[in-house]
């Protein structure tokens, strides 16, 4: 069983370095800086086995991947009533960095785009002894079964060049969706976009979401399953930002890109899929990690609406 599936992976991994497109270009000099070669592919099964191919235990930044299991601690902490009153659940169809929120209220339309992954976070209550960030450090390293820490180059460049998730935030505290001093909502989150992870570490993490919040390697238990229901029900709308239709349409299965070159998707009691390859489209998403999920779910009839 173990020797097809790794053979299938590396086929796919080796079909990816042909292709070109995408671009590293980031206000972030770490990230703009990485070898837009690396290409790395992990796959998690929910029986706890995971199968890699090229550089997959090589560390980048997770970035907006953090945002799905920030909503996740958000929503298990505050419950759904509450993180509902304060986030919507719809497509926004437009750019991770928009201020995409509800006329009137200022609710953001969903936790994954930044607005809305900055007033999850801020949502997220300290435990005592452990600062709000410890708590989420804490939490998506239970997520990869091992301690994940953050990339301090990384952090200090994004908080360099955060003036527009700054304004996010303060406009989120003009409405009161985020109450008291917003300022440590926007820097817990700016760290969670800084936490190193490799591509094996993201298919764990993706497969703990598959195997309904038990990490399936190390059998804890992380997250509730209606937590986790509600998180892939909006990582499928909304977790490719503004490209989520064609890649529903694509790919069908629930997903989250990142800056870093990271994309993960998910299929529910089976497997979870990473990919890392630094160069990406318009939408801030890897072009090879696109063209591998999409492969991958088209083989192995992956889409949740089977047509064969
Ligand atoms: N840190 C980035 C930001 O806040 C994350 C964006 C992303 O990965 N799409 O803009």
């Amino acid at each position: 069983m173990h020797a097809p599936i790794q053979r299938y992976l590396d086929t796919v991994h080796e079909s990816l370095l042909d292709i070109r497109g995408g671009s590293t270009k980031s206000p972030n000099a770490v990230l703009a800086s990485q070898d837009p070669n690396l290409c790395g592919l992990a796959m998690t099964t929910s029986d706890g086995f995971t199968y890699t191919a090229g550089d997959a235990e090589v560390p980048f930044a997770i970035q907006s991947i953090s945002k799905v299991f920030c909503y996740a601690i958000a929503l298990q902490d505050r419950g759904f009533a509450y993180m509902d009153s304060k986030i919507d659940v719809e497509p926004s169809g437009s750019s991770f960095a928009d201020l995409s929120s509800e006329s009137g209220s200022g609710r953001p339309k969903n936790a994954l785009i930044n607005i809305g992954a900055i007033a999850a976070t801020g949502q997220i209550l300290p435990e005592r002894g452990r600062t709000v960030f410890d708590k989420i450090l804490t939490v998506m390293s239970a997520c990869a079964g091992r301690e994940l820490e953050m990339d301090e180059d990384v952090h200090s460049q994004d908080s360099q060049g955060s003036a527009h998730n700054r304004g996010l935030t303060w406009f989120l505290s003009s409405w009161g969706i985020l109450e008291g001093d917003p300022n440590p909502a926007h820097d817990d989150y700016t760290k969670q976009c800084a936490i190193a992870v490799t591509a094996r570490d993201l298919s764990v993490m993706a497969a703990t979401l598959a195997n309904l919040g038990v990490n399936p390697v190390t059998q804890e238990r992380v997250f509730d399953t209606r937590v986790v229901e509600r998180v892939l029900s909006v990582m499928l709308t909304c977790g490719m930002y503004d490209d989520s239709g064609d890649w529903v349409a694509s790919v069908g299965l629930p997903a989250k890109s990142g800056v870093g070159g990271g994309i993960i998707s998910v299929l529910p009691g089976q497997l979870g899929l990473a990919s890392f390859s630094p160069p990406l489209d318009e939408h801030g998403s890897s072009v090879r990690g696109l063209a591998a999920h999409r492969q991958i779910s088209s083989d192995l009839e992956l889409h949740f609406v089977r047509t064969s």
